[in-house]
């Protein structure tokens, strides 16, 4: 007596595009083809979903519909996968599939599980696989979240699609070129020119994004406050120091978020209100820091402020505009003096040693990574043990870099003070701090020898020199 031969569709799906999936999917299309042989089933259809997870119940699988309408047509006697949990990992679309196999009884078969959904019993063990596949899927991902806090933690370098601009796609090496272009950038916007300004300069000049883009304010902005340019990763606001060469010190990095966000908060207006003097004067009752404050009727101050748990003694409160204005007359003066020019021209003679040591660390810091994550020839502790005071000296030295060039920025003005004063007033505070930041440690303001509206005595302001 002759039966019907039975005819089945194959269903197939890799969760990821990935390099390798592929020949995962052709194995399983040969086994599950190989499976029916021996069954001696009819491969009538073969259906095939790339890069959709069957987890997600958004995605759309369109080969998984078409299987569905081919069961409800019977076109098909059965469907045979790998796996269970290619077909599904949702209850619902395992509902769905016995759903469409009810009109003609077809079947769901599996090449390595034991499952036969002509029994009661094998509907049991699908359901119990979907379960299990579902559980599965979310320890992979809290699997993958464990994976990249560890990846953090040893600083490799995060991985992207799409090359930063300045590195190598895998950030291993800086492209010289383009570093120059950004450390250029970073000058500049220190120095008091506009973002729109340093754009509109690259875009002239041909210089493109990694992409082949003109560039934009936007792009070019979070492009130099990213912490990948310090070679830092931040992740839920810890950061997370990493291998990869930097092309900015984590100091230039917050410099620019500073400049960035005031320029946010500003509404695009000219500078950030700070002072230019915070963090720079010191009460001369006490010596501690004076902060700026504002007065009942708006006018900005700087006050020794008396606190809980600090010897500040909260005696000293000035005016800024007239403190600030003797500081410029002292910041002027110096600059057309001789021993401004002197000490900038030693620093320089001596750091192009420092930037060659900057150099040979970042060399040895990368041939160092290379061999624990590339080579293996180290372990793990070899390697942190020889990073750290590789890490910890190159750090002091691009500090010390980083000085030298505040130092570059006043070479400019050497021996110009009328330049100076120039680009005082048309340049920004962050501009002005910059300046008053790379030629004074601090300034002490005596307390007035006598009470009264008498006009500020700059004799009071006492400037603690850097050089
Ligand atoms: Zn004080």
């Amino acid at each position: 007596m002759e039966t019907k031969p039975v005819r089945v569709g194959i269903y197939a799906r890799i969760s990821e595009d990935r390099d390798g999936q592929q020949t995962a999917t052709a194995r399983q299309l040969k086994d599950a083809r190989e499976f029916a042989e021996r069954k001696g089933w009819i491969v009538v259809d073969e259906f095939e979903d790339i890069d959709t997870s069957a987890f997600k119940t958004n995605v759309k699988r369109p080969e998984f519909l078409r299987m569905l309408d081919s069961l409800r047509v019977g076109e098909i006697d059965g469907v045979l996968v790998w796996k269970l949990d290619r077909l599904t990992r949702q209850q619902r679309d395992l509902a769905r599939v016995m759903e469409a196999c009810e009109v003609h009884k077809a079947f769901v078969a599996s090449v390595s599980e034991p499952i036969d959904t002509h029994e009661n019993y094998g509907q049991f063990v699908a359901e119990l696989l979907v379960a299990q596949a579902r559980m599965e899927s979310a320890n992979t991902s809290a699997r993958q979240r464990r994976k990249a806090q560890e990846m953090r933690e040893e600083g490799r370098p995060p991985s992207v699609g799409r090359r930063c601009f300045g590195y190598a796609l895998d950030l291993s090496m800086i492209v010289p070129e383009e570093a120059a272009l950004l450390r250029d950038a970073r000058d500049s916007l220190l120095a008091g020119e506009s973002l729109r300004g340093v754009v509109q300069e690259w875009n002239v000049r041909g210089v493109r994004t990694t992409r082949g883009a003109e560039w934009r304010t936007q792009y070019l902005s979070r492009l130099l406050a990213s912490p990948t340019l310090c070679a830092e990763r931040e992740h839920e606001g810890l950061r997370y120091p990493g291998t990869w060469p930097a092309i900015f010190t984590p100091n230039d990095t917050e410099r620019l978020r500073r400049l960035f966000a005031g320029h946010a908060g500003a509404g695009r207006k000219r500078s950030p209100t700070v002072n230019l003097l915070s963090g720079v004067l010191r009460c001369g009752a006490c010596g501690e820091g004076m902060y700026g404050s504002r007065t009942s009727d708006g006018k900005r101050r700087y006050v020794c402020h008396k606190r809980p748990g600090s010897p500040a003694c909260g005696s000293l409160t000035t005016m800024a505009v007239p403190v600030e204005e003797a500081v410029a007359e002292l910041v002027f003066a110096a600059v057309d003096g001789e021993a401004l020019a002197r000490a900038l021209h030693e620093r320089t003679d001596h750091d192009d040693g420092l930037a060659g040591l900057v150099r040979d660390d970042e060399a040895a810091l990368k041939l160092l990574s290379m061999d624990y994550y590339d080579s293996h020839v180290i372990t793990r502790d070899e390697f942190f043990a020889a990073r750290e005071p590789l890490v910890k000296r190159l750090e002091a030295n691009r500090e010390r870099l980083s000085r030298r060039d505040r130092g570059g920025l006043l070479h400019r003005f050497t021996g110009s003070s009328d330049v100076l004063r120039n680009a005082w007033t048309n340049g920004n505070l962050e501009f002005r701090r910059a300046i008053v930041g790379g030629l004074l440690e601090r300034v002490e303001l005596l307390p007035a020898s006598k009470k009264g509206r008498s006009p500020f005595d700059v004799g009071r302001v006492r400037p603690r020199w850097r050089y």
